[in-house]
């Protein structure tokens, strides 16, 4: 992977120059908050943020997505959407890179997603490192750095940003910005490993994730989860602002007095009561225990079984969106201490 630098104060003018690749898009302030929009100018972006309330997850899978309309004497045709659409998304976090690439294993495998994998191939992805805060633990999940899934990563390195190129793209937007980048000397090595070194060192919280699997196989029966479906409220916040969560319902809507109509996906939560409701009214997770449960499983059980790694990157996002603070790392750290009684 080619390595260079970019000078701090040349950000502003790289920024301007790589527009001509897509609709700039970057974490912006909102009520003292964060979220990924279009930029109006340069100077609303805000690159020093903890974590945007949504992930970049809502550009390539949206959350209300027309994947046909259908007419009479027209049959079934393809919405003018906007999957052609070219952005760049600026300041990504390494968690949420990573998320994508997860997502990719889902829509650009074995079931590939035309609509997801044009957005993939349109959305420029530039990232930026960041500091972990209270409720960050990528680097339990191993996520807190990516080597793959952007075309730009940028990491601070005190006057400079240390820049890996990640793609093809990434590199014409090196070369469309000519001498703006400069090579990396000895000492910027030496700085970007100490400061890898500090940013390791700074998570507060910590998941030991081995073996975690076969303790999920193990505390099937464990009374954590009717105590957490007691709480939680099925309100799906956790689901929504996860990066990983790509649960979707398909609904049609009709045009009332007329044979056409349109048919989308809508995000859906398997924390939603009609989630695993089936024709007949059976619903195999009527439960809110069920459902909480079910949610754990899958993302630190089943997800490893078919793809080899945990669907969770650590962003801490379901943490600081539950309304009952229900936290993922407790739930993970509780099922790893419980005790069982002796049986003789
Ligand atoms: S489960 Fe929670 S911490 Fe893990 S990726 Fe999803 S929102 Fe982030
Ligand atoms: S955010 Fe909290 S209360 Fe809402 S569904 Fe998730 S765990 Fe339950």
């Amino acid at each position: 992977m080619k390595i260079l630098k970019l000078p701090k104060d040349k950000l502003d003018y790289f920024a301007s120059v790589v527009q001509q690749f897509g609709e700039v898009h970057a974490p912006v302030e909102q009520d003292g908050k964060y979220v990924f929009k279009r930029l109006t100018r340069w100077s609303e972006a805000r690159l020093a943020y903890d974590r945007t309330i949504l992930p970049p997850k809502k550009y390539f899978l949206p959350p209300k997505e027309p994947l046909l309309v259908y007419r009479p004497g027209e049959g079934y045709v393809a919405p003018a959407g906007d999957v052609q659409h070219r952005l760049v998304l600026f300041g990504v976090h390494a968690c949420d890179v990573y998320a994508l690439n997860i997502l990719d294993l889902v829509f650009a495998g074995k079931y590939p997603d035309p609509y997801y994998q044009a957005r993939r191939k349109n959305i420029a992805i530039i990232g930026i490192d960041c500091v972990p805060d209270g409720k960050c633990f990528c680097r339990s999940m191993r996520a807190d750095f990516v080597d793959h899934g952007f075309d730009l990563f940028f990491c601070d390195i005190g006057g400079h940003y240390l820049t890996f190129v990640g793609s093809a793209l990434g590199d014409d937007m090196v070369l469309a910005t000519e001498t703006l980048f400069e090579t990396v000397s000895p000492a910027d090595i030496d700085e970007y490993k100490r400061r890898s070194g500090a940013k390791h060192e700074a998570f507060q919280l910590d998941v030991e994730i081995r073996d975690l699997p076969e303790i999920f196989e193990m505390e099937y029966g464990s009374a954590i989860w009717d105590d957490l479906g007691a709480q939680c409220l099925s309100c799906g916040s956790c689901s929504a602002v996860c990066p990983t969560c790509y649960c979707f319902d398909m609904n049609d809507e009709a045009v009332l007095g007329s044979r056409a109509g349109t048919r989308s996906r809508n995000w859906d939560s398997c924390l939603f009561s009609t989630h695993a409701l089936v024709a007949g009214g059976e619903n195999f997770r009527e439960s809110r225990s069920s459902r909480i449960k079910f949610r754990f499983y899958h993302k630190q059980r089943g997800f490893v079984a078919e793809y080899g790694r945990p669907s969770c990157v650590g962003c801490g996002r379901c943490i600081t969106a539950c309304p009952v603070d229900i936290d993922i790392v407790e739930v993970l750290a509780a099922l790893r201490e419980t005790r069982h009684a002796a049986t003789h």
